[in-house]
């Protein structure tokens, strides 16, 4: 993204630091993700996209794909690879070979519309990740929880019209992109939050809102889109959340998942921009996902 952007590779690389320090990553089982089939990746975005995304990215230095989106040489696989990790993360649970994944991974993609690069977003992975399991498994019902302090705009494009995928999601309003905000589907549960408000509210949205629409729904698979610019040291949000408010809403969804898909969860890294709180949420997250107390 270039130097002195938020959404940078010292993001991946702090959080990876991290849970070596605190022997976190000795605890789960390391997977290296894989490219997304093109097949994939068209389950969700236009032909026509994906090929200008190619077509214009560069051989060397950056290009601007939107006004904050910035494009490298690397740019356009590193978007495959992300959206491939979801996609793998599926495949493997659906074998049985772990039951729950946080990938963590850049670029971020809940911004990311069918046509359209935004914010920091090339391709929405947990919408490749959840239209894979649903195409490929044959399935129907999943959920989708996004918690960044931006609304996933791209996610409700996708699925404003697929009833058999919830979306429920939190974010500061008014905020960016504020877009997609006023949808009036009962499958798209928007959560709109003041600034500066807190934990509090977020467990009120989920006692009122989140869970009862979940326990209806019965989702075959829950997704996460994991962001951690709502935690009160972000320097793009301006919510208070603290670190652990994020293990107590992990919770409370694997709790879900334990009672309704076999446990089933797949967290994709959305945005989080100070290094340091990064580190201490997704620690936190990845705990509740392990099913550790904290
Ligand atoms: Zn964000």
């Amino acid at each position: 993204m270039g130097p002195e952007h938020p959404e940078s590779p010292a993001r991946i690389a702090a959080i990876k630091r991290h849970f070596e320090n605190i022997q976190l990553n000795e605890k789960m089982i390391q997977v290296h993700s894989e490219m997304a089939y093109e097949e994939s990746v068209l389950r969700v975005h236009h032909p026509r996209y994906v090929e200008q995304l190619e077509l214009i990215s560069p051989a060397k230095g950056l290009i601007q794909a939107d006004p904050d989106t910035l494009m490298g040489p690397h740019t356009y696989d590193a978007a495959y690879l992300a959206a491939g990790s979801g996609i793998k993360a599926v495949d493997d649970i659906v074998e049985g070979k772990y039951s729950r994944a946080f990938c963590a991974v850049r670029p971020p993609g809940h911004h990311a519309e069918p046509a359209t690069t935004m914010g920091f977003c090339f391709f929405n992975n947990i919408a490749v990740a959840a239209q894979h399991f649903r195409s490929t498994y044959n399935a129907k019902k999943i959920a989708i929880i996004d918690f960044d302090v931006h609304q996933g705009n791209g996610t409700v494009e996708i699925f404003r019209n697929v009833p058999d995928v919830l979306f429920c999601s939190s974010f500061q309003h008014p905020f960016y992109p504020n877009t997609h905000t006023d949808i009036d589907r009962p499958n798209i549960i928007n959560s709109p939050l003041n600034a500066y408000s807190t934990g509090t509210e977020l467990m009120d949205i989920w006692n009122k809102h989140w869970q009862p629409a979940i326990e209806k729904h019965q989702p075959e698979f829950i997704f996460i889109s994991a962001g951690f610019d709502a935690h009160r040291d972000d320097p793009l949000g301006e919510m208070n959340w603290v670190s652990h408010d994020y293990y107590w809403l992990t919770k409370r969804i694997c709790e879900l998942a334990d009672r309704y898909c076999q446990g089933r969860v797949i967290s994709m890294l959305e945005g989080g921009y100070n290094l340091k709180s990064l580190v201490v949420c997704a620690e936190k997250h990845v705990k509740a996902l392990m099913g550790e107390e904290v």
